[in-house]
């Protein structure tokens, strides 16, 4: 199966595999209007709130938010990866996906099936020097690790030598490029000589989520050696921020959940303790496709990191993003062991589980650690406040009500404050008048302004109606619109049309790499409804008083800071600024142009 697709093939499928007989094949399509209408497969309802537009190859739930093209339905419905959902369709569809044509990637293909076959050999290696040392496998006893786990995660050995693993590949067939690119070996800045990477350590191989050798985790197994852990470098085929440990075994055994952990020994010592279902992030910052990969197997996850200072932040950092990220996320506390491992090691299984029931999600995490933080017992008024003014701003970002009342029921239980006057300290605080205490949040989406629907409006009308861009191209050049997707779109839109050409909503949405850009983006291009031009105009002109706005709010910054630094020439240009912003601002608004 390749696992490069180049777009051009990717709009060969777009154009052949018709969104409409697909779904069709999959779920009862109903038609309605020029659209179709289903029950949708991705949550439980009882009236349809799927819609299908075959005319822009895009779905859309109105009830779940589930939405994109006919590859995204694919890997939703399949719980497929994109390459696989591609693959898929390409097979039924009859489309060749490998052009051998093509040199550069035929090349990078090569290498790539080279990479692997590296990994997997030097795997057996490792795996056979296990059996012959004595000290490894001593170790390896005294971490609990018995012959049947060893086994099942193909934990090896790597000699302490230096060229012990080359000889050994170049004996294979390997090359010494070929050894260095896979990130097994290291070269000698003044010498050019090649060597041995992992050195006296215990290997476990790490594998992607169908169960190729990708690289390798080794931990030494001598107590003086530095570092404890070393990881195989990227590579091209190791790409740290999309794989996660041991999802390959873990997928099988995660019905009810996943149990994310920091490291290799962690899931290896929950799996020898029955523990299957836990997987370990490969660096401590989770990524989008990390996220979306857990998503796809199981929404709920358990995280269970260090529980010194370094893990708390990493905690708190990865459970907020996998909980903006949609997920279900919950966190479990250690207490009198460092990590898991020695959790299991000390306690067991049983015990483990057991704190499951304890675990709390991030906002309960966050406000305990703030509680913590500010004298558990709240022996001081002073303390007591400083925790509810924390509590204000942990809480501040959610928008989701019942789980907003949860929180203030929760704050107001621990602190004794009426709930009431939470309530009314929220409201002030969400208004800017409440100074806030210093505490890290992650910045979650603003709620939705008149300006963004404008810009979601003009990017629906924009991708129905080029004509209408020649009318209004030089005004939509100078609008800003939100950064991110909402501003790529826009300028993806005015490109296509520069270049007179067609804007094709199912193919621009396979351009996207992140899940949420999908549902969202697929939704406003959805959208079905004729638009006059007159609309059209009153949409830009509410992001441009925007912009405007923005603008005078800049220049009013600057203003002050001149006045205060008694720069009186320089304050009264921004003075006229201002005042030349407001007036275009009523010239917009009188309809003068
Ligand atoms: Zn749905």
């Amino acid at each position: 199966m390749p696992g490069y697709i180049k777009q051009n093939k990717i709009d060969e499928i777009l154009y052949k595999a018709d969104i409409f007989s697909v779904i069709n094949s999959y779920i009862t399509l109903n038609k309605s209007g020029n659209q179709y209408k289903a029950i949708c497969p991705f949550h439980n309802e009882k009236t349809p709130s799927l819609i299908v537009t075959p005319h822009k190859g895009l779905f859309h739930c109105f009830g779940c938010g589930a939405g994109g093209n006919v590859i995204n339905f694919v890997m939703k419905i399949e719980n497929l990866s994109f390459v696989e959902a591609v693959n898929l369709l390409a097979d039924r569809y009859n489309i060749q996906l490998e052009d051998y044509n093509d040199k550069a990637l035929m090349e990078k293909h090569n290498l790539n099936k080279r990479l692997y076959s590296i990994n997997k050999d030097a795997a057996n290696i490792f795996y056979k020097q296990l059996r012959y040392s004595f000290q490894a496998k001593d170790y390896a006893l005294s971490r609990a690790l018995t012959e049947a786990i060893l086994r099942e995660f193909a934990i090896g050995y790597a000699k302490n030598d230096w060229n012990s693993l080359l000889n050994n590949l170049l004996k294979k067939g390997y090359t010494k490029t070929e050894f260095l690119k896979s990130g097994l070996g290291n070269k000698s800045a003044k010498s050019d000589t090649i060597y041995d990477k992992f050195r006296g350590r215990l290997m476990f191989p790490i594998q992607d989520i169908s169960g190729r050798v990708i690289g390798f985790g080794g931990r030494t197994i001598n107590k003086n050696d530095n570092p404890k852990y070393l990881n195989t470098a990227e590579t091209d085929i190791f790409v740290k921020g999309r794989h996660l440990y041991n999802l390959n075994r873990a997928k099988a055994f995660c019905q009810d959940y996943l149990l994310l952990v920091e490291g290799y020994m962690d899931v290896v010592a929950l799996a020898s303790a029955g523990i299957k279902n836990a997987i370990a992030s490969l660096g401590t910052a989770l990524t989008t496709n990390q996220a979306l990969l857990i998503k796809q197997y199981n929404k709920t996850v358990y995280l269970s990191y260090d529980s010194d200072a370094a893990g708390v932040s990493a905690t708190i950092r990865n459970a907020q993003f996998l909980d903006d990220m949609g997920l279900d996320v919950k966190i479990i506390t250690l207490s009198k062991a460092k990590d898991p491992d020695e959790f299991i090691r000390k306690f067991g299984a049983n015990e483990f589980l057991s704190l499951i029931d304890k675990s709390v999600d991030v906002y309960i995490y966050k406000l305990n650690q703030s509680q913590k933080a500010y004298g558990a017992k709240f022996d001081t008024d002073e303390n007591r406040a400083k925790y509810a003014s924390n509590a204000l701003q942990i809480i501040s970002k959610i928008s989701d009500v019942i789980r907003l009342e949860t929180y203030i029921n929760y704050i107001s239980g621990i602190s004794k404050i009426p709930k009431g006057t939470i309530k009314q300290q929220l409201e002030k605080y969400k208004q800017g008048d409440i100074e806030p205490i210093k505490f890290q949040v992650k910045q979650k989406d603003e709620p939705k302004q008149g300006n963004i629907t404008a810009q979601e409006k003009i990017i629906n009308i924009l991708s129905n109606n080029s004509e209408i861009y020649q009318n209004y191209k030089y005004k939509l050049k100078n609008l800003e619109f939100k950064e991110g997707i909402l501003k790529d779109t826009l300028e993806f839109i005015i490109i296509a049309y520069e270049n007179n050409k067609i804007f094709t909503p199912s193919e621009y949405i396979s351009l996207l790499n992140n899940e949420n850009d999908v549902q969202y983006i697929s939704k406003i291009l959805l959208d079905n409804k004729f638009v006059d031009k007159s609309q059209m105009l009153g949409y830009i002109n509410i992001v441009s008083i925007d912009n405007i706005n923005k603008n005078i709010a800049d220049t009013k910054l600057k203003y002050t800071h001149a006045l205060k630094t008694n720069n009186v020439i320089l304050a009264n240009d921004y003075l006229m600024q201002i005042n030349e912003l407001k007036k275009s601002i009523e010239i917009i608004k009188g309809g003068a142009i």
